[in-house]
């Protein structure tokens, strides 16, 4: 059986760092699916299409990277598509914190699924969606956070 993690996130945008992670996870993964989660009471940036979008285009040719979205919670998203794993990234305490919270949830939601977590490559480790998003509200350049296949518009 494959051995599949999902990345969940909200990828609002996709940029180096989430990149970096997906990529070294497929040394440790068979498949890795990036999952797109949406709230409808948070605000996104960028709609869900364009953000699946931007995953399938810097993917293509690596056939081990799937891309989908779900609402609802990540254990149940995890089951819909077979994964054992959930890969998050951690740069720095305050991830630590909030992600061994949600770990343990998900462990006790379901015991069967692991959740792993990859040290942050210290050259992306600033690279942060919220603040990406507040230099793009304001109209400035993200072209050297984000992979060059990503245009952001
Ligand atoms: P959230 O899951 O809180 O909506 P993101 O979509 O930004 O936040 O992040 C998705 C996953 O990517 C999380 O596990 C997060 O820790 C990880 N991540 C975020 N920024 C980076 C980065 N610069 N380098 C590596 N991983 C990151």
């Amino acid at each position: 059986m494959a051995n599949r993690a999902l990345f969940p996130g909200s990828f609002d945008p996709f940029h180096l760092g989430h990149e970096n992670l997906v990529i070294r996870a497929l040394d440790l993964f068979d498949e890795i699916i990036v999952g797109i989660g949406h709230n409808t009471n948070k605000q996104n940036l960028f709609d869900v299409e364009t953000r699946t979008g931007w995953v399938k285009e810097l993917f293509a040719g690596e056939s081990r990277v799937s891309v989908g979205s779900y609402s609802g919670l990540t254990v149940d998203y995890c089951r819909h598509v077979d994964a054992k794993y959930i890969l998050r990234g951690l740069r720095n305490t305050a991830d630590y914190q909030f992600e061994q919270s949600i770990a343990q949830m998900n462990r006790a939601l379901e015991t069967e699924i692991e959740t792993i977590f990859l040290l942050t490559a210290p050259e992306y480790s600033a690279i942060n969606s919220t603040i990406l998003r507040d230099i793009i509200r304001h109209e400035g350049d993200v072209s050297k956070f984000v992979p060059p296949a990503i245009t952001i518009k």
